[in-house]
């Protein structure tokens, strides 16, 4: 689903206005992490490298590399590159360019930032990895340096003309700007306008000039009531925009290395819930809160001829609200369906964390051996796969990949979901690896590399956070 993420942040200007433009505007759509791999052939071009021992020679110290070449070129001013990458893929990226040539390359990021500033003021090296907390902290610093060019991965996070990231990225000196991104930017104006604007200033004019002349057309002329005229206006305005954009954007689809990539089948599985949820889930249904959210549509037993939530039962007992009461309850719900441990997780706010225990207090008194078994802490019973349809079919699948050598992701939204996971595996002696949000960064690429290339770990458990 990488890439698919097309739904506007921004609401405001209604839903029509999703996909036209992607027709019109050669927009890049990279999802892959190929992306690396195509910068750092440019860089290797324009540092002139060759691929070869050379490069390595040449990336000695000066002292020597004079002993060993009599003649040194009249040194040319060494160009230097900044690469700004979020932390999660910043050690990828060292590692795609240890892959892809000889660079000399220093990461400024963490604790070893100020050595790294030391030998870039010196100018030992050819390119800097950085992530954008470590820019803002040493934008001075850096932009007492002359870099021959700034690449920004996740270049759709300078989205904001108002944005902290905005302005230091604008506030960087640098004359030449690549920004790379697998976000469909095009599907919002003022955005796609803010990103344009830090990458080649001045291309669609002011941000007022460009909402007049650009974005109002062509949101007008999406809109379900537009007239014919306003149709005609907004065609016109995308292709002006599209024209104006053409020699600034590098537009690459998925479709372009199809015949590259493994065939991809996308299976879904429908799972059951087990005996224990559907009990757990019919508790929950038969609760007070849940009554009242479900009467909530009926008229009013007073006889004033209104809805019960509009009228004499707009909350429930404790005075939380039908609408508030619904929501929190599909939650319960879903996490009932995907197993009925994640009940006991702290909720996100106070709020909710009240009800969740409520909830938990008031279904839980009819399994006091669930409960039990929680409180024991024996946690590997909950990874038992009896209290959850999902991990039912996940253990057989789980058999099936394991007969066959097939290694295995197993993403989960919940980091919970992942204990659970992670103790099954545990008790079914299955050598497993794990990257989640608490995975140092600099531990991630060892662990990637240890589930690709390490015969006996076969799965991956991943945090889709
Ligand atoms: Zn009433």
């Amino acid at each position: 689903t990488v890439g698919s993420r097309t739904v506007p942040s921004s609401s405001s200007s209604g839903a029509a206005r999703l996909l036209p433009l992607a027709r019109w505007i050669p927009l890049p759509r990279s999802p892959t992490r190929k992306t690396p791999a195509k910068v750092i052939s440019f860089l290797a071009a324009v540092l002139h490298k060759k691929g070869t021992r050379e490069d390595i020679e040449n990336n000695m110290p000066e002292f020597l590399l004079r002993s060993i070449k009599k003649a040194t070129p009249a040194s040319a001013p060494k160009k230097m590159f900044l690469i700004v990458a979020p932390l999660s893929v910043l050690y990828n990226w060292k590692d795609e360019l240890e892959t892809w040539g000889y660079f000399k390359v220093i990461i400024l990021h963490g604790n070893k930032k100020d050595n790294g500033l030391i030998r870039l003021k010196q100018r030992k090296c050819e390119i800097v990895l950085t992530t954008y907390e470590t820019l803002r902290l040493c934008l001075h610093e850096l932009n007492s340096l002359e870099w021959s060019a700034v690449i920004v991965d996740e270049a759709h996070r300078i989205k904001n003309p108002k944005a902290r990231v905005t302005e230091v990225m604008r506030a960087l000196k640098c004359s030449v700007h690549i920004g790379l991104t697998g976000t469909i930017l095009q599907n919002n104006m003022k955005e796609l306008w803010c990103v344009m604007d830090w990458a080649v200033p001045g291309l669609l004019g002011s941000r007022s000039y460009f909402k007049k002349q650009f974005s109002d057309p062509v949101e007008h002329g999406q809109r379900h009531t537009a007239t014919k005229r306003e149709l005609a206006t907004g065609r016109k305005a995308m292709r002006r925009l599209a024209e104006k954009m053409s020699g600034w954007f590098l537009r690459r689809t998925k479709t372009l290395i199809k015949d590259q990539l493994p065939k991809k089948e996308d299976r879904m599985v429908y799972c059951s819930l087990t005996e224990f949820q559907k009990a757990v889930y019919q508790t929950v249904l038969d609760t007070e809160d849940v009554t009242v959210v479900l009467e909530s549509s009926q008229p009013c037993t007073c006889g004033s001829g209104r809805k019960r939530r509009s009228c004499c039962h707009k909350t429930n007992s404790y005075g939380e609200t039908v609408k508030s009461l619904c929501l929190s309850y599909l939650t319960v719900l879903r996490k009932i369906a995907n197993h009925v441990a994640l009940l006991q997780v702290a909720g996100t706010s106070k709020n909710q964390e009240t009800l969740t225990k409520r909830i938990c207090d008031q279904v839980f008194s009819r399994f006091p051996d669930f409960v039990q078994k929680s409180k024991d802490a024996a946690f590997e019973t909950l990874s038992d796969p009896k209290y959850s349809g999902k991990m039912k079919v996940l253990q057989q699948l789980l058999n099936h990949f394991r007969k066959t050598r097939d290694k295995v992701l197993l993403f989960s939204f919940s980091t919970k979901l992942l204990d659970v996971l992670q103790q099954y595996c545990m008790a079914s002696g299955l050598d497993y690896r794990r990257l989640d949000g608490s995975t140092k960064s600099e531990d991630r690429l060892k662990i990637v590399k240890e589930f690709n290339n390490t015969q006996d770990v076969n799965i991956c458990l991943v945090s889709t956070m």
